[in-house]
Parts: structure tokens; sequence; C-alpha cells
């Protein structure tokens, strides 16, 4: 929670006026039993009218003063406290933003968003609390106890026995309170991934007729959820009349023996009043304090949570010193590369080493599991090797700053992923200055045109969240023209062939040599008849390489080559 006042500190101005004013209302609250006893005791027990009409005008400025305070005090921390959850939220975006693959995976999506919408509001919702009640809550205490020793000593006794009571009593509710506000914070957490998991999972959970199971496991989290909650608001609404009754009570017995003391004449009507009212405040003020350190805790969990997102320190950062190359446009080496995914037992890659040539196309081919969409998410630096060097156009990937790495390489992941937006806006998501021109022939060579202009809408036609209005097929073509009307040195094809018939595969690839002739292409399959007539092709299996060729040679010398084509081809075909 300390850690992350420090993003206070564009609202220093603000939280000095907030603590002035909450000030003022403190002082000016302490003012007016005085200035009531005063009345009471010089205007009204005299029959001085005048006197009334003058300190009750006081009063009404004085009280005027302390609302002015309070309403401005609290507009002040509400505006604070929201500005701070705008910015703590843009900083944890942006950190989450700047992660590796790897510091995904380690906190997970579902997480992070409830960090940063939910945990956050929490802390937004105790600071406004701390500002207001921070300086007011004690000033009010303390400054309520010397009124009351001022107006009358022995009175005070009352509150020295009733006091360490009322603490006793808070401290009890808080002890058995706090942990119930902490577990609320988890079970929240858990109703989140569950609901998470069935609106991502609708259609499997449909498919599998796992609706009812799925119900059971969401009713259970949510009435877990709902127990706690109620338990700690019962914890509540139960202290709430107990505290009302306290302080009645401690009222009855002041004015009993007030009483008592007035009729010795040792103490005024007046100040019996407004010892009543410190009483009260001081009383107040005491509950304050205790709603806050019952809701400290519970943020202090939330600001755990979101320091966790900002501690993590990606792994993945530019050089200091980025180079640039010019020439060998396009060049991809792999020089005896390493790679395991953090826990895991062996390397997910291993002594990887081979060329993609300006102007060729390289295949890597696999069975499942094999490590080819590994491979090639080295390439655009999405994770670091562990030994050995990813090179493009001769330099260290490590060596070239993100972005210009980036911009050489038109990715097209494995699972095609679409925004929100129309199809053009999918298409210029390539590149932000494409024209319309370029994005219909980039359409056109990834065989989407066609089914495109039979949308009601063509290029302007909306794609749902997910792109779940589109067909796996449509899709893969959609990211495919994405990649293209980039233009880069580097064209990188993950499986994304693999939702079309045989024909399309046939045309796009067809059309896909002539539009990158000089660029260097590495797709990545598992059918044999997309590599064929790659100009190197490179058998993964297990993580090593089994061997590179082309389909002739492959054929010859390389057993695991010859068992994928023999599984997948029929004789003449081989021929
Ligand atoms: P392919 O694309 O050839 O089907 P992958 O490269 O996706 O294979 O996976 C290779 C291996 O790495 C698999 O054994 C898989 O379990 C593992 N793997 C893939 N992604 C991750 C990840 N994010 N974290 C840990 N292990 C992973
Ligand atoms: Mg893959």
């Amino acid at each position: 929670m300390i850690k992350l006042l420090k993003f206070l500190r564009p609202y220093t101005g603000l939280v000095i006026f907030i603590l002035i004013f909450m000030f003022g209302q403190a002082m000016a609250e302490l003012y007016l039993p005085t200035l009531m006893s005063d009345i009471v005791n010089n205007g009204m027990m005299k029959g001085n009218t005048g006197y009334i009409w003058k300190y009750g005008g006081y009063m009404l400025l004085v009280a005027l003063g302390s609302s002015l305070c309070a309403i401005s005090g609290s507009l002040l921390s509400s505006i604070t406290a929201v500005g701070f959850g705008r910015d703590l939220r843009s900083i944890v975006f942006t950190r989450v933003e700047s992660y590796s693959l790897h510091e995904f995976d380690k906190i997970g999506t579902a997480s992070l968003i409830t960090r940063t919408t939910n945990d956050i509001m929490q802390i937004q919702t105790v600071l406004v609390m701390m500002m207001r009640f921070l300086i007011y809550a004690p000033i009010m205490c303390i400054g309520g106890i010397i009124m009351a020793m001022s107006k009358d000593r022995t009175l005070t006794l009352i509150l020295a026995v009733v006091l360490p009571i009322l603490m006793a009593v808070i401290g009890f509710f808080a002890s058995i309170i706090v942990p119930i506000f902490q577990a609320l914070q988890k079970k929240l957490d858990k109703v989140n991934l569950v609901l998470r998991e069935n609106l991502t999972g609708i259609r499997v959970i449909r498919a599998f007729n796992r609706q009812y199971s799925e119900r059971k496991r969401f009713t259970e989290a949510n009435s877990d959820l709902t127990e706690t909650a109620i338990k700690a608001n019962k914890i509540m609404a139960a202290m709430q009349p107990l505290m009302m009754l306290f302080m009645n009570v401690t009222s009855i017995s002041i004015i009993w023996f007030a009483g008592l003391r007035i009729n010795l004449g040792k103490l005024e009507l007046g100040d019996m009043m407004a010892f009543l009212q410190y009483a009260m405040q001081i009383m107040f003020s005491l509950i304050m304090v205790s709603i806050m350190f019952v809701m400290v805790p519970r943020a202090q969990a939330s600001a755990v949570r979101i320091n966790e997102v900002l501690d993590v320190s990606p792994e993945i950062n530019d050089p200091k010193q980025a180079k640039r190359s010019d020439g060998k446009k396009g060049l991809v080496e792999f020089r005896n590369v390493t790679f395991s995914y953090p826990g895991a037992e062996q390397p997910a890659l291993s002594n990887i080493s081979f060329a993609a040539n300006p102007g060729e196309t390289t295949a890597i081919i696999g069975g499942t599991g094999s490590g080819k969409s590994t491979l090639i998410s080295l390439i655009p630096r999405f994770y670091d090797v562990d030994s050995g060097s990813v090179m493009v156009d001769g330099i260290d990937v490590r060596e070239m700053s993100q972005k210009d790495l980036r911009a050489r390489i038109g990715f097209v992941p494995q699972s095609a992923v679409l925004f929100t937006g129309t199809i053009a806006d999918n298409i210029r998501y390539g590149r932000k200055d494409a024209t319309d021109e370029e994005i219909m022939h980039a359409a056109e060579v990834a065989q989407a045109s066609e089914f495109i202009s039979s949308m009601k809408e063509g290029y302007n036609s909306e794609i749902a969240q997910g792109g779940t209005n589109l067909s796996g097929g449509q899709k893969q073509r959609l990211s495919i023209a994405r990649a293209l009307v980039r233009k880069p040195e580097i064209y990188i094809f993950d499986e994304s062939f693999s939702a079309l018939d045989f024909k399309t595969d046939a045309r796009l690839r067809a059309a896909l040599k002539k539009e990158t002739k000089d660029a260097t292409v590495i797709i990545v399959t598992q059918r044999v008849s997309t590599v064929m007539d790659a100009d190197k092709i490179v058998v993964l299996d297990e993580g090593k390489i089994a061997g590179i060729g082309n389909h002739k040679t492959l054929l010859e010398s390389c057993e695991v080559y010859r068992e994928l084509v023999y599984s997948q081809l029929s004789e003449e075909e081989i021929a």
C-alpha cells in the first residue's frame, strides 16, 4: 500500500488542500460545542437575548465553515482518488504491455484483468477514506478529550472507563472481520475465473453438454462469495446497533453524573451539554478509525496483488545501443539454438542451426508438439534463447530494437486473432498507412477477396469480438492479408493454411510466390503437400533437427520425413 502511494505525487497539491480542509472541519466541529455552552450559560440561563443572537450568529458561521470544509474536502478527495485510480490502471497496463510471453504465463490473463479493475477499485475506496479521516479522526479524538477535560475534569473519568471498553469491543469485531474481508477478495477472484472460462469456452461447454456441471461450479463459487459477504455484513450490522447502544448508555451516564454535579453547583448546564457532544465526537472518531483499520487490510491485499504485477521486470528489453543493419534483406539464421520453457524438464528446442535465405521459401515440418511454433516465436523475439543465437540480417535479435526487428516481419500466428472493427481495419492493422488498393490487393493474394465481396458490406463489414462471425479459414486468410499488406522482408506463416482446403491452399501459395519474390518466407506446417515445392525443408522431431534439404534429398536421407510422407501421400503423389 505504502509503495503504491508514490503514485500520489502528482496530486500532492490537492492532498495538502484536502488535509487543510479536514483540519478546518475538525477545528470548527471542536469549537461548536463550546460556543453552544457559552450561549446556554451566559445567554439562556441569564435571559440575555442579545448575547444569544450574537453567539448564535457566530455558531451559524462556524457551522457553515465546517460544512464548506467538509464538502470541499470530500469533493477533492474523490477527485484525487479517481485520478489516482486512473493513473494506476494506466501504469499497470503499460507494464503488462511490456511483459514478454513468459510473464503472461506466470500471472494469468484472468487475474491480470481482476487486478487492473477490481483491486485498483478497492485501493481507490480506501484512499478516499484515508484522506478524509487520517487527519480528521485523530484531531477529533485528541482535541475532543482536551476540550472535554477543560469543561469538567471529574466527568472525564467516565470517558476513562468507557473508551477502553469501546476500543476492546471494536478490536474484537475487527479481529473477526478482517480475515473475512481478505477471504472475500480471493473468492471474488474465483468467481471471475469460473465466469471467464465459461464465457470463452461456451461452445465447448454446449457441445459436450456440460452446462449443468458448469452451472454447478459457478453456483458453488457464487454462493461461497455470497455467504462470506453475508457473514461480513451480519457482523457489520450487529456492530452498528451495538455501538449506538453503547453511545446512548454513555450519554445517560454522563447526564446522570453531570446532573449530580450540577446539583452540587460544580457544573453549569451548558458545559454538560458541551461535554456530552465531545464525548460523542470522541467515540465517533474512534469508530471511524476502526472502520479504517478494517478497510485497510482489504486494500492491502489488493495492493500486494498490484505490486506483484508492477514488480515483474520484463525479461525482454531493448539493448542500450540497438544495432541496425542494411544489406542482406531478410536473412534469418539460427545458430546452435537451445531453448526451454520455464519449468520444463527438457528443452523445447535443442541445437537448431539453419538459415532461411531471402528469395527462398523455407518450410518447417514436424509432428504436433515438435517445437515448430516455439522455433518461429524466437524470430520476433517473443522469447529469448537459452544459448546460441537467432540472427536477422546478420545481427543477433537481442541486439536490435524490438520495434525495428518486428517491423521487418509479417507474422501469421497459428491461431488467427482478429480485433473488433471492420475487415479493412483488421487488414490495415498490418500497416497504418496502407491505401484501399493495397488492402484489396492483399486480400486478393490471400484469397480472401471472394468471401469479403460476398459479405453485405464488403470491406466495411464488422467483425465480432474474437472474429466469431467468420470461419476458421476466413480468419486465417484475413490474418494472412494483414501480414501481406505490411510488405515485410520476412514472412512467417504458422500453420496458416491448415484450415484451407487443398485447392485454396495451392492457389494461395501460387499467388504468394509472386507476391513474396524477394522476401524470406518461412512456412510452418504438418502437411507434406504444402512443403514439397519449398526451396529448403527443415524437419523437426522432438525439438531437434532431423534433416535439412529439399523434398527429393530428404525422401532419400531422412527417416522422419519419409514417414511423414508415406503417412500422407499416395504412391503416385510421391513419385
Ligand atoms: P508445435 O507448434 O510443433 O505443435 P509447439 O512449439 O507449440 O509445437 O510446442 C513444443 C513444446 O513446447 C510442446 O511440448 C509444448 O507442450 C511446449 N510448450 C508450448 N508452449 C508452451 C508454453 N507457453 N509454456 C510451456 N510449454 C510450452
Ligand atoms: Mg504449433
